[in-house]
């Protein structure tokens, strides 16, 4: 062999081993630069789910998974739902699954909690108002008059997995609650699942796990009301917490000037008319932060803020019509 040849020989030799080093090396991608995430439409709304540390496919596929079998559980438009069963069967007991049970006996703590601000049994007024296709027609006073005689948590009976509506004219929505009860099942699956890090968005209901793959918090933008997509208000850091808004601009449709929107007062069925544009619940489960964004949004400033002063891990942000921002003494605000 020719010293040219032996060498072209060796430079061959060199070259294979380095691409299968590099191959090798490719296998080997360090935990904390995997991520995977995606995006759906559940709930009638756009969802996102993002994991750390993990390119399991699998894992992120059961998480939308999930989300497709409690929305065929919660639903309230949605035939043959838990919900739709307990609402159409005038009035005669229903066996339910446990988790729509948990759900309504949470909601009903928040009912409880909020002298019924917070009411699930406003579902009649939500079909009048049908925020989802309507363009601007106003229920009348005679038909939320109506509605109203049908609406009060009294009226929900829950025995074991069983419901039974006292009266059969009553209907339930979970609209104001479900989400983040969804978004904590999700949160026990994935951290069964050993996920350290994740960010569960369900339609601006975040709930978050860890802190970000670098070990910094995360950090969640508040909307600015009205303002762009992208406006924020504030902005927050956190790790393993939830963040739920509820407010005006999510659904709403406006006429003559005023802004008829999706959170409705019990007692009349009308939009609740407070000069509050949205209010924010940071909390460590989002059930609560859901059910507690609704329930403050309707009870108002002075009484919502009472009401989050007096419960533990419980902070709140809201935001007026002049788009002035009043936080909770706990706040972690910047
Ligand atoms: P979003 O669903 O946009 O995140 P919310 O959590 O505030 O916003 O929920 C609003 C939904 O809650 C309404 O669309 C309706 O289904 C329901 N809801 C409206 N008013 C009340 C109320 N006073 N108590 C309980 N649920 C309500
Ligand atoms: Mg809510």
């Amino acid at each position: 062999m020719t010293c040219l040849n032996r060498r072209s020989l060796w430079i061959t030799v060199f070259f294979l081993f380095a691409s299968v080093l590099l191959l090798f090396s490719g296998c080997q991608k360090n935990p904390s630069q995997m991520s995977i995430s995606d995006v759906g439409f559940y709930f009638d709304t756009v969802v996102e789910i993002k994991l750390n540390g993990t390119e399991d496919e699998s894992i992120l596929k059961e998480c939308f998974d999930l989300m497709a079998e409690y929305e065929s559980l919660l639903s309230r438009t949605r035939e043959g739902s838990d919900v739709w069963k307990i609402n159409h069967n005038a009035g005669t007991p229903v066996s339910v699954s446990e988790d729509t049970v948990s759900l309504i006996r949470l909601a009903r703590k928040y009912y409880d909690l909020s002298d019924g601000a917070f009411d699930i049994t406003i579902a009649p007024y939500v079909t009048l108002w049908d925020f989802q296709n309507n363009p601007g027609t106003i229920p009348t006073k005679d038909e939320l008059t109506a509605a109203s005689k049908h609406v009060g948590f009294e009226n929900v009976q829950v025995s074991g997995n069983t419901v039974t509506l006292a009266d059969p004219e009553t209907q339930i929505d979970l609209g104001g609650i479900a989400k983040g009860f969804i978004a904590d099942r999700l949160k026990e699956y994935l951290t069964k699942e050993g996920i350290e890090s994740a960010w569960i968005n369900l339609g601006g209901n975040v709930l978050t796990i860890g802190m970000k793959p670098d070990k910094s918090p995360w950090k969640i933008g508040i909307r600015k009301p009205f303002g762009a997509a992208t406006e924020t208000a504030a902005v927050i850091c956190v790790s393993g917490k939830s963040v739920v808004t509820s407010g005006t601009y999510e659904r709403y449709f406006e006429k003559d000037g005023t802004i008829y929107h999706h959170i409705l007062e019990p007692k009349t069925g009308q939009p609740v008319q407070n000069h509050l544009y949205s209010v924010t619940i940071l909390s460590d489960s989002s059930a609560d932060g859901d059910a507690l964004s609704t329930t403050c949004f309707v009870l108002g400033k002075e009484d919502g803020i009472e009401l989050v002063e007096s419960l533990d891990g419980i902070e709140a942000l809201f935001i007026t019509d002049e788009q002035e921002l009043i936080y909770s003494s706990g706040f972690p605000h910047q």
